[in-house]
């Protein structure tokens, strides 16, 4: 994985970058990052699943790279407990698999309170959950499935194509496609990478070097211990992180940048509510729906459907010479926003010609089995 799981190519790593097992090693592609490792072993058959962490898409990007399952279940489901934090508030435990069957068995298991993790969900809220979800049920199983506008980016045409394939894929099988707005999701990347920086760098501040961590080698009593150890013990990107991070919460900055990105967080959030046919038992529907004109006959959705990444994966070369590491960064797009609102997210991978495709769905807070059911459906395109 990438260091402290920050990265979208697993190539920031003290073991050096991982390979993509899907392509030649003579021309080396990236696997996605961070967790890069996970979605090769299980694309190399070295294993029936895999887990990683997804702060803003971590499970998705490599899993939708190496032609797999990846899945990022609703926040606080799966216990964190043991894994370092990068952003607490972003952070999911995620599965990755050659098939939507293996991680729901995985899910399943993993899916319950844990006192030892304080941001898993309570049992009282677990049954409100299975109250709201229950409400939201299709008994036909056939779902409404939305096409979110703002998703239509600058895509590779193979993702575009694969999309449209799958899109028409879930029309044929009798689900009703329509398509939603969620205005605010365009503003999603840059309030993920104004606040996910600020919660590392407060969560890194503990490696001193005198509680944890590495410590620089000092010779003697004068010298500083604190900016050595950490200049040594960070590579550079987790590094250009931290002082990111401090930036924006310096009391110069933080209303400017830290509050306005809370408000566009909630604001996601409250939009993806007015979209959804389930209620979110986390906000109570009290959200900003004033851009959905339900008059007109708007229509609630069950899941949406859109591509994981904006192209397959870069080869190892693209990566370097990208002018500037925040180029990466773009490539979080279309995962972002399932972390920013914390909502289940699925990507399967859609075959088209000898490449594959990462395609994405998203649900509401805590219908995260009905985004299962609509990710093995969607499985069955590669039958075709
Ligand atoms: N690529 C994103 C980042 O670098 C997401 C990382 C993650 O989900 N762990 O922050």
């Amino acid at each position: 994985m990438d260091e402290f799981a920050m990265g979208s190519n697993n190539m920031i790593s003290l073991y050096g970058a991982c390979k993509n097992p899907l392509f030649s090693a003579d021309v080396p592609r990236s696997a996605g990052g961070s967790s890069g490792g996970s979605a090769a072993a299980v694309s190399a058959n070295m294993c029936d699943f895999a887990l990683g962490s997804d702060t803003g898409g971590s499970v998705r990007l490599p899993a939708a790279y190496c032609g797999v399952v990846g899945f990022k279940p609703s926040y606080g489901l799966i216990s964190r407990y043991g894994l370092v934090a990068y952003a607490q508030s972003f952070d999911t435990v995620g599965i990755l698999s050659r098939d939507v069957a293996t991680s729901e068995t995985v899910f399943d298991l993993l899916n319950q309170h844990d006192p030892n993790d304080p941001t898993s969900l309570s049992n009282q809220l677990r049954e409100q959950i299975a109250l709201s979800v229950a409400d939201g049920k299709r008994d036909d199983h056939k779902f409404t499935i939305g096409i979110v506008e703002e998703n239509n980016l600058d895509l590779s045409d193979e993702v575009r194509q694969a999309w449209i394939r799958a899109v028409e894929f879930l029309h044929a099988q009798g689900h009703k496609v329509v398509t939603v707005s969620v205005p605010s999701v365009k503003h999603s990347l840059p309030t993920y990478f104004i606040l996910s920086p600020s919660e590392a760098a407060s969560n890194l501040a503990r490696y001193d070097g005198v509680r944890f961590g590495y410590r620089a080698g000092t010779d003697s009593d004068q010298e500083v211990l604190y900016a050595p150890t950490r200049n040594e013990g960070f590579g550079s990107e987790v590094r250009r992180r931290i002082i990111l991070g401090n930036f924006n919460l310096s009391s110069d900055f933080f209303g400017n940048h830290y509050r306005q990105a809370q408000k566009v967080r909630r604001r996601v959030q409250h939009e993806y509510d007015a979209i959804f046919r389930t209620a979110n038992v986390l906000t109570h529907g009290d959200g900003d729906n004033k851009h959905v004109d339900e008059s007109a006959g708007f229509e609630r959705v069950d899941v949406v459907v859109g591509p994981t990444s904006r192209t397959i994966a870069p080869t190892h070369d693209e990566v370097n010479n990208a002018k500037a590491s925040v180029e990466s960064y773009v490539n979080d797009v279309m995962t972002v926003p399932a972390n920013l609102a914390g909502l289940p997210a699925i990507t399967v991978p859609v075959g088209l010609g000898a490449s594959t495709v990462g395609i994405q769905l998203m649900g509401q807070f805590g219908d995260d089995k009905k985004v299962l059911e609509v990710a093995r459906i969607l499985e069955q395109i590669n039958q075709q």
